[in-house]
């Protein structure tokens, strides 16, 4: 496989440290919100990423970080933790928000088709290890105690800013930008490894520490949970372009200074999907859900298809009229593949051409717009039998996850179910009130916009016809 590396910015052979399990750590959602289908966006890819390893007979163990402390509304540690703002918000405590959101988020995967990383862990449940590795860099001169805070001391590094490729100057004006200086700091590059005195007074969650009450910033949280479940050399760390500073920048230099030596070979990033306004952000307001999408009429997967169809180092920008093309397109698809018939045998030969082609495709960098370009070559093959095609079709949805072969639901909007189910009231009502005429006129209206309504024990269900 061939996968572009943000750290040697190319594209390069992808060959594990880990030759019998390839380890992939991934960044985990903060669970103070639901999450936007920008977001969700990069875990499509991440997905795509793991279930292709898969098919190219890697083994993979991958485990992703659930942030429910620490993360603060900018990544440059300051302004207010993102969980507290998030249940303030909601009048709520910071666990109920933390259960509630990662719940949603649980299920905006399951509808998506993301596979669940083998192991998710929360960041509140790592305290020791933290305190662990702060404790040795601290030992160890690259971290340091100032105003009441630890921070990592990034002059200690030669190559502190290695993953971006930016000059110092010019990162260091990022992290000014829009952000009050802490004068704490020895470097302004310098960052929070252990908040003990902060303006966060009604911090709600927060542990003893060798350097006073207190809880841990962002960054050292993925670090440890990564180092802690899958060792000291990972061979995969993936996020959205945005993570590359500071997040990302900060886990290579406290990972590394920690263990003495180099930590992930693969460092791999998903670009955003911007609105027209630019890059979605939950910051702006008014951001769109899976749940949104739904309520509208669209199949998740419909958005999954249309994520594939760009590649995943590229901007996607969404629009309504592009996802309606996206799922049209979608349907014609799936109603293409759930016309195969079963007859026959499957054609080995050129079901192993076509597998090897598809898997060139997807091994390359992630080529999901070309590795579907060799589904629709198969489907309008016509020397391939019906058979070859379905299984060939089976295969390649193992990566893809676009459910092809499953028979359609019908889906209808929630506008419509309410207008059903308000109907299915009225004529209840009428019933009740003896009005059997009425009682009838609203089934037959119902019946002839397709609606059949069956009256059971339980009380009433309706089919669409
Ligand atoms: P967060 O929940 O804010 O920690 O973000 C979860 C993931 O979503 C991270 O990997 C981010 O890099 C990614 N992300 C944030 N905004 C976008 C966006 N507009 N498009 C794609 N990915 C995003
Ligand atoms: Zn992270």
């Amino acid at each position: 496989m061939k996968i572009y590396n943000t750290l040697n910015r190319k594209i390069e052979e992808f060959q594990p440290k880990n030759q019998e399990c390839v380890t992939m750590y991934t960044c985990g959602p903060t669970v103070y919100h639901f999450a936007h289908i920008g977001n969700l966006r990069t875990y499509i890819f991440e997905d795509i990423l793991e279930k292709t390893l898969h098919y190219l007979g890697y083994n993979v163990k991958r485990c992703m970080n659930i942030t429910d402390v620490g993360h603060l509304t900018s990544d440059s540690d300051s302004g207010d933790d993102k969980m507290l703002k998030g249940a303030k918000r909601e009048h709520k405590t910071v666990l109920e928000i933390a259960d509630f959101y990662t719940e949603a988020f649980k299920k905006d995967t399951e509808a998506l088709h993301i596979k669940w990383p083998e192991i998710v862990v929360k960041a509140t449940d790592c305290i020791e290890e933290y305190i662990k590795i702060i404790t040795q860099l601290l030992d160890t001169g690259y971290a340091y105690q100032s105003g009441g805070n630890v921070y990592f001391d990034t002059s200690k590094l030669e190559d502190y800013y290695r993953l971006t490729n930016h000059k110092v100057d010019d990162m260091v004006i990022g992290v000014r930008d829009g952000v009050e200086e802490d004068i704490a700091k020895k470097n302004q590059a310098d960052f929070v490894l252990w908040f003990t005195k902060s303006k966060f007074e009604e911090q709600e969650l927060k542990w003893n520490s060798p350097w006073g009450y207190g809880y841990p910033g962002w960054h050292i949280e993925c670090s440890g949970i990564s180092m802690k479940y899958l060792g000291e050399d990972l061979d995969i760390h993936c996020g959205g372009v945005d993570n590359i500073f500071p997040h990302h920048t900060n886990e290579i230099a406290q990972s590394e200074a920690y263990l003495g030596h180099s930590w992930c070979k693969y460092w791999v990033h998903g670009e955003h999907l911007n609105d027209e306004t630019g890059k979605m952000s939950k910051s702006k307001g008014e951001f769109l859900t899976i749940s949104l999408l739904k309520e509208k009429g669209y199949d998740p997967l419909a958005y999954r298809f249309m994520c594939l169809n760009s590649h995943y180092r590229k901007v996607l920008v969404f629009s309504y009229e592009a996802l309606e093309q996206a799922s049209s397109t979608y349907q014609k698809l799936k109603k293409k593949v759930l016309a195969l018939k079963d007859e026959g045998e499957i054609e080995k030969e050129p079901f192993d051409e076509c597998n090897t082609l598809f898997k060139e495709k997807i091994g390359d960098d992630l080529n999901t717009a070309e590795a579907l370009t060799v589904l629709y070559a198969v489907l309008k093959d016509d020397g391939l039998k019906d058979r070859t095609k379905k299984e060939l079709v089976k295969s390649f949805d193992t990566v893809l996850s676009l459910e092809l072969l499953k028979e359609e639901e019908k889906r209808i909007s929630s506008d419509l179910e309410k207008y059903i189910l308000g109907k299915i009231e009225e004529r209840r009502l009428a019933k009740e009130n003896k009005n059997y005429n009425l009682a009838d006129a609203i089934r037959l209206e119902l019946e002839e916009k397709g609606v059949i309504i069956k009256d059971t024990r339980e009380g009433t269900t309706f089919e669409i016809r």
